[in-house]
Protein backbone atom coordinates (compact mmCIF):
# COMPACT_ATOMS: atom_id res chain seq x y z
CA UNK A 1 0.00 0.00 0.00
CA UNK A 2 1.14 3.38 -0.69
CA UNK A 3 3.65 4.94 -2.98
CA UNK A 4 1.54 4.16 -5.80
CA UNK A 5 -0.93 7.27 -5.38
CA UNK A 6 1.96 10.18 -6.20
CA UNK A 7 2.78 8.28 -9.49
CA UNK A 8 -0.79 8.15 -10.33
CA UNK A 9 -1.38 12.16 -9.72
CA UNK A 10 2.25 12.62 -11.73
CA UNK A 11 0.55 10.53 -14.73
CA UNK A 12 -3.11 12.29 -14.44
CA UNK A 13 -1.20 15.73 -14.67
CA UNK A 14 0.71 14.16 -18.00
CA UNK A 15 -2.53 13.64 -19.48
CA UNK A 16 -4.25 16.67 -18.83
CA UNK A 17 -2.53 18.12 -21.99
CA UNK A 18 -4.25 15.54 -24.03
CA UNK A 19 -7.45 14.88 -25.43
CA UNK A 20 -7.69 11.77 -25.58
CA UNK A 21 -11.56 12.05 -24.16
CA UNK A 22 -12.20 14.17 -27.10
CA UNK A 23 -13.34 17.37 -25.01
CA UNK A 24 -10.11 18.27 -23.88
CA UNK A 25 -9.51 20.95 -26.39
CA UNK A 26 -12.27 22.97 -25.60
CA UNK A 27 -11.71 24.37 -22.34
CA UNK A 28 -8.11 25.39 -23.19
CA UNK A 29 -7.46 29.42 -25.60
CA UNK A 30 -5.17 28.04 -28.13
CA UNK A 31 -5.41 29.41 -31.51
CA UNK A 32 -8.38 28.52 -32.96
CA UNK A 33 -7.59 27.54 -35.95
CA UNK A 34 -5.18 25.09 -35.17
CA UNK A 35 -7.67 23.12 -32.81
CA UNK A 36 -10.43 23.70 -36.09
CA UNK A 37 -7.99 21.76 -38.07
CA UNK A 38 -7.05 19.20 -35.52
CA UNK A 39 -10.50 18.61 -34.65
CA UNK A 40 -11.14 18.37 -38.69
CA UNK A 41 -9.09 15.59 -38.23
CA UNK A 42 -11.05 13.24 -36.55
CA UNK A 43 -14.01 13.28 -38.20
CA UNK A 44 -12.21 12.38 -41.59
CA UNK A 45 -10.79 9.11 -39.26
CA UNK A 46 -7.30 10.19 -38.30
CA UNK A 47 -6.36 9.65 -34.50
CA UNK A 48 -4.58 11.39 -32.04
CA UNK A 49 -0.77 10.92 -32.54
CA UNK A 50 1.07 11.07 -28.92
CA UNK A 51 4.40 10.26 -30.21
CA UNK A 52 7.50 13.20 -29.66
CA UNK A 53 8.22 11.88 -33.61
CA UNK A 54 5.14 13.39 -34.61
CA UNK A 55 5.11 16.52 -32.66
CA UNK A 56 5.20 18.68 -36.02
CA UNK A 57 1.92 17.23 -37.28
CA UNK A 58 -1.31 18.74 -36.60
CA UNK A 59 -2.41 15.67 -35.13
CA UNK A 60 -0.27 15.42 -32.43
CA UNK A 61 -2.62 15.38 -30.03
CA UNK A 62 -0.63 17.34 -27.00
CA UNK A 63 -0.85 21.03 -27.56
CA UNK A 64 0.97 23.95 -25.99
CA UNK A 65 -0.78 27.08 -25.55
CA UNK A 66 -0.04 29.47 -27.75
CA UNK A 67 1.40 27.26 -30.60
CA UNK A 68 0.74 28.04 -34.34
CA UNK A 69 2.20 24.39 -36.47
CA UNK A 70 -1.52 23.51 -36.51
CA UNK A 71 -2.90 25.78 -39.10
CA UNK A 72 -2.68 23.67 -41.88
CA UNK A 73 -2.47 19.72 -42.41
CA UNK A 74 1.06 18.64 -42.52
CA UNK A 75 3.02 16.03 -44.90
CA UNK A 76 2.27 13.07 -42.50
CA UNK A 77 -1.57 14.12 -41.67
CA UNK A 78 -2.21 14.18 -45.58
CA UNK A 79 -0.47 10.50 -45.32
CA UNK A 80 -2.74 9.22 -42.72
CA UNK A 81 -5.73 10.23 -43.97
CA UNK A 82 -4.44 9.16 -47.67
CA UNK A 83 -4.14 6.01 -46.19
CA UNK A 84 -7.48 5.72 -45.26
CA UNK A 85 -9.43 6.51 -48.25
CA UNK A 86 -6.58 6.82 -50.66
CA UNK A 87 -4.69 9.66 -52.58
CA UNK A 88 -6.44 12.10 -54.59
ZN1 LIG B 1 -7.61 15.42 -31.07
Amino acid sequence: MGGSEEEDIRRRDLETGSDRNGGGEKDRAFDIQNIATHEFGHPVGLDDLYDEIYSELTMYGYSSKGETKKCSLEEGDIAGAQQLYGAP
